[in-house]
């Protein structure tokens, strides 16, 4: 029999009907064994995040505020999940011991990790399935990153014995026992692990739309779906912020052709996007296949005459970011000119001494910062073979009065990035969208 890995998200898990949601797809498929839970996400758009909630315990204990408020608001969100199921398990104990630990002094990712492991309990009681602590198989380096190698063998020897599991996401533990969570979305990365590990014939990954779409579903209205893309084409566009998928969770199952299935909680009969390897796709692609971008980057201009023929210049440059800690995203460069493109979020208060150090070690005729910039890719493995993908991009931003600020396409031809102002970003994202639709 075919094995396939389940992961909910946190809008699929956010009260108790989503939770007969969630138990009506797993029973309906005996193949479905291994199921990670995101924590209860929205139930509406005005409503919070368990795990938003969670880290705001933390910050409250931390400075000294009472956290009660926001803990009995925590604690009413499971405990009525719990008696909307009409399920005989007692959260309140659990949730007691995550309360206590806060005031012990708990950390801030052992606080948002508690978002998914109470879930995952009373899921698997829902279920009927094994609970399986993450903490025992996810397992992280000192330093914060994860020991694959360790994880692998930990999944694999835990669930080998184990036909039907609840793995909750998000987190793990380092070797002391610390718990250590991913970034942000991480538990499509905790679905991707598990999936590898037992090499599985399908990793689905179930949300609150029908799979990708070509656009930012909050900037288009109604934009058409992906039937099935590249590994490589969704790495693209969820690190440029398509956020449907965790930018990391793509790597454990591409590395031996895991297909990913992302499909619709709400609308369980959908097809969702299929995510495969090139080899995979038969049918002709279209030029593009999606949109995506992020805002809030700044560009570092710096120009000195020569600079290509000068030994090393950007290895002095690349170096200061380096000391800095500092990863850029972009380096378009011309004959006498190299730009950086940096988040903002990396380069936060140590602008002033990026530059300074630029300065004196690089030695630059003009060095000059471009904040506020946001960054577009269209992404498509078809842009490659078709004349005029780039011109039709240019041509629809110049079309909507938007000053395009930088270009770069990368050498895969896959994906043309421009940079244009935070202020543009959506009406940038629709004139794309509209020039090929
Ligand atoms: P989950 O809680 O299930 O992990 P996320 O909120 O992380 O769900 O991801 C799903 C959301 O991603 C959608 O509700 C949608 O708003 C957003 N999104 C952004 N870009 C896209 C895209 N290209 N296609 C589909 N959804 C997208
Ligand atoms: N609950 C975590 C978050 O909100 C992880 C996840 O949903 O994947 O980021
Ligand atoms: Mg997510």
């Amino acid at each position: 029999m075919s094995t396939i890995v389940t992961k909910f998200g946190g809008s699929s898990l956010a009260d108790a009907n989503q939770f007969k949601k969630v138990k009506d797809i797993i029973v309906s498929n005996e193949e479905r064994k291994y199921v990670i839970p995101s924590a209860p996400g929205k139930r509406n758009s005005k409503d919070s995040k368990i795990t938003d909630l969670l880290y705001l315990c933390h910050a409250h204990v931390s400075t000294g505020i009472s956290f009660d408020e926001v803990f009995n608001h925590i604690k009413d969100r499971y405990c009525g999940i719990v008696k909307d199921l009409n399920l005989d398990f007692n959260i309140s104990k659990h949730l007691d011991i995550v309360k206590n630990d806060l005031e012990e002094g708990a950390s801030s990712d052992y606080a948002a990790s508690r978002g998914e492991y109470l879930n995952g309990l009373i899921l698997a009681n829902y279920l009927g399935f094994e609970f399986v602590d993450a903490k025992e198989v996810m397992i992280f380096n000192d330093d914060g990153s994860l020991d694959s190698e360790a994880t692998n063998l930990a999944l694999n020897s835990k669930l080998s014995k184990i036909s039907k599991a609840v793995i909750p996401g998000f987190y793990g533990a380092d070797k002391d026992g610390n718990i250590i969570t991913f970034s942000r979305g991480g538990s499509d990365i905790t679905g991707a692990l598990v999936a590898a590990s037992i090499n599985a014939d399908l990793y689905e990954n179930w949300t609150d739309v029908s799979g990708f779409l070509m656009a930012d579903p909050r900037i288009i209205k109604n934009p058409k779906p992906i039937s099935k893309i590249t590994y490589t084409e969704l790495r693209e566009l969820s690190y440029m912020g398509a956020s449907v998928l965790h930018e990391d969770a793509i790597f454990p199952v591409r590395e031996i052709g895991i297909p990913i299935n992302i499909k619709n909680t709400n609308k369980p009969e959908d097809e969702g996007t299929f995510i495969v390897k090139d080899t995979d796709i038969s049918t002709k692609p279209t030029t593009i296949t999606g949109i995506a971008g992020k805002k809030d980057f700044t560009v570092i201009s710096i120009t000195k005459a020569s600079m290509n023929s000068e030994l090393g210049f950007c290895r002095k440059l690349l170096s200061i970011l380096e000391q800095h800690n500092i990863s850029f995203e972009n380096m378009p460069s011309g004959i006498d000119t190299v730009c950086l493109v940096i988040s903002d979020s990396q380069l936060k208060h140590k602008k002033e001494s990026v530059v300074d150090e630029i300065k004196r070690t690089c030695n630059p005729d003009t060095i000059e910062i471009h904040p506020n910039l946001a960054m577009i890719a269209t992404v498509g493995r078809g842009m490659a073979k078709q004349r005029g993908t780039a011109a039709k991009i240019f041509t629809a931003l110049s079309n909507a009065e938007i000053n395009i600020r930088m270009i770069d396409q990368g050498s895969s031809e896959m994906n043309i990035l421009v940079g244009i102002e935070n202020d543009n970003f959506e009406k940038g994202i629709s004139a794309i969208y509209n020039a090929f639709n």
